[in-house]
């Protein structure tokens, strides 16, 4: 039995790629089965066969429209393959067909290209995109508990594990949770690092944002993610305080966690957020953004994983081998397992279907 179109358990599967190339070709297939153009933004590098990797962005409704929605895919790399099958899933099923008139859907697929096909959370630079969008006029922002635990990063998992173990002791789980994943502007081999100049994908991102949003004056970004939070279940995250904030919580819930705010438990504030970007170049719109994050593994689970891949990419100091890490990271994004694939698909329409109707109360 199946409780909602599309549902079937070996449609839901076709739907989640296992890499980059996979998922791009889902959803250029998607595109064209829906009828709509794709523009594809070439990345300067490629993949790991010398193929060519970037951005796709494809839009439904008018051009005029003073309503957009936007889905956001793969900030960060392997994550991917959790956003591409819902923006293909919604292409795939017709689910956004019956927009009103004044209402558009623009899908930017992949925006970290590099990093999903390498299945790396970071980009070509080792920029995490989402500690990327500060101000690189202004003094960049300090992250003093990463400097006591860079070195966990550059040593074998044991030591690290330790460093890490010992941290949390001292401080507790938010001082490491925040040193760890706050965001760093110190070490470019280093974790969580923001960068020092705008990525090239934060630089495509803006000029397709501020092209498609056009003059919308009401605008709800749901940005794709996934590994954080309980198993299967898909997390509103919102970096925006105040009435955006409130307004966002009417939309999606009152249970939308804002990060920023405090009491938000072991959810650490980062810095750099995409979100802050969106908001500057949206200055006095009607703009709610959240990152929809879907639970897979604990964080520690996944932390080790992200670790491994790390040292593999800057040290070549892996205990395992290459494609044995990549595996690991792709599978702690994106398992394999169906009920979670179901959970996924069920709770995006659902999000989908709340972010239509904010955008017209
Ligand atoms: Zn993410």
């Amino acid at each position: 039995m199946s409780l909602l179109p599309g549902c079937d358990a070996s449609v839901l599967d076709a739907w989640f790629a296992r890499d980059y190339t996979g998922a791009h070709r889902n959803f250029a297939e998607a595109c064209d089965h829906a009828g709509i153009t794709r523009r594809f933004v070439q990345h300067p590098g490629t993949g790991p066969a010398g193929e060519p990797v970037g951005i796709s962005v494809a839009r439904l409704g008018p051009l005029c429209a003073d309503r957009i929605l936007v889905i956001l895919s793969g900030v960060h790399g392997p994550e991917l393959m959790c956003g591409s099958a819902i923006q293909t899933g919604l292409l795939q099923t017709g689910m956004l067909g019956a927009l009103s008139p004044d209402t558009a859907v623009l899908m930017v697929h992949a925006v970290n290209p590099w990093g999903a096909a390498y299945a790396s959370r970071t980009n070509e630079d080792n920029i995490d995109l989402c500690r990327n969008f500060v101000d690189f006029n202004a003094p960049l922002p300090v992250n003093a508990g990463y400097r006591a635990i860079a070195r966990a990063f550059h040593s074998q998992a044991e030591d690290g594990d330790a460093l890490l173990a010992e941290f949390a002791r001292q401080h507790g789980t938010l001082a490491l949770n925040t040193a760890m994943w706050g965001g760093q502007y110190e070490e470019p081999s280093g974790f969580s690092f923001g960068g020092h100049a705008p990525a090239w994908s934060r630089l495509v991102l803006e000029s397709v944002l501020r092209e498609h949003v056009g003059s919308a004056q009401r605008i709800v970004v749901v940005d794709c993610h996934s590994g954080v939070g309980p198993y299967g279940y898909g997390l509103a995250v919102c970096m925006q305080a105040g009435t955006a904030l409130e307004r966002v919580r009417k939309m999606f819930g009152h249970w939308v966690l804002a990060p920023r705010e405090a009491g938000a438990g072991d959810y650490y504030p980062v810095t750099g957020h995409a979100s802050d970007g969106y908001e500057s170049w949206f200055e006095g719109r009607e703009l709610s953004a959240i990152v929809l994050e879907f639970g897979t593994y604990d964080l520690q689970h996944t932390s080790g994983v992200m670790r491994a891949e790390q040292r593999l990419r800057h040290h070549g100091d892996s205990i395992r081998a290459p494609e044995a890490i990549r595996h690991d990271v792709v599978e702690a994004y994106c398992p394999a397992d169906p009920a979670w694939r179901y959970a996924v698909w069920t709770r995006a329409l659902q999000v989908v279907e709340q972010s239509i109707a904010g955008l017209h109360t």
